[in-house]
């Protein structure tokens, strides 16, 4: 079965970003599930899965504009550190969830200080370019739930019923 929109993809992935020691990888869990055609993964992603199968392996570079976009060099902000959602002792280096007007989002620690902290509220992997490794597991049709909710079910998906 090749992989359209509407059929869900199980599928394992490495992820490394160049000039960086980032790196996931879903090898060490279940796959990961993901209905296409429904804005579940980066678009870049989305397109070369698109005809693959169950036993493809795809090795994929991403250009930031293709990944999490360029690094906006007015994302540094200095907050309260009440205001951080993490109660981890805070380093340089660390990345912590934010309350932002979008929601939560991870922020980069610059800098801390007695009572606020400096972030660089840039995605970790915004202006990086990405490498993906992916090994196609299995596709199958998606439910006709799965399609009116606009993600995939089940082991590696979502768990919210
Ligand atoms: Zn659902």
């Amino acid at each position: 079965m090749k992989i359209e929109a509407d059929k869900v993809v199980l599928f394992h992935y490495e992820l490394s970003a160049e000039g960086s020691d980032y790196s996931e990888s879903s090898r060490d869990g279940e796959p990961v599930a993901c209905l296409i055609g429904h804005h579940n993964i980066l678009p870049a992603v989305e397109a070369a899965l698109l005809g693959r199968e169950g036993g493809d392996e795809l090795a994929l570079t991403l250009q930031p504009g293709e990944g999490y976009g360029e690094r906006r060099p007015n994302a540094i902000q200095r907050v309260p550190i009440k205001h951080l959602m993490s109660k981890k002792r805070l380093q340089a280096g660390m990345v912590v969830k934010v309350n932002t007007a979008d929601g939560p989002r991870d922020a980069t620690v610059i800098k801390v200080g007695k009572f606020n902290v400096d972030l660089d509220t840039n995605h970790p992997l915004a202006g990086k370019v990405l490498n993906f490794l992916i090994s196609v597991v299995a596709v199958r049709d998606g439910t006709g739930e799965e399609v009116a909710h606009g993600h995939a079910h089940g082991a590696g998906g979502h768990h919210h019923h």
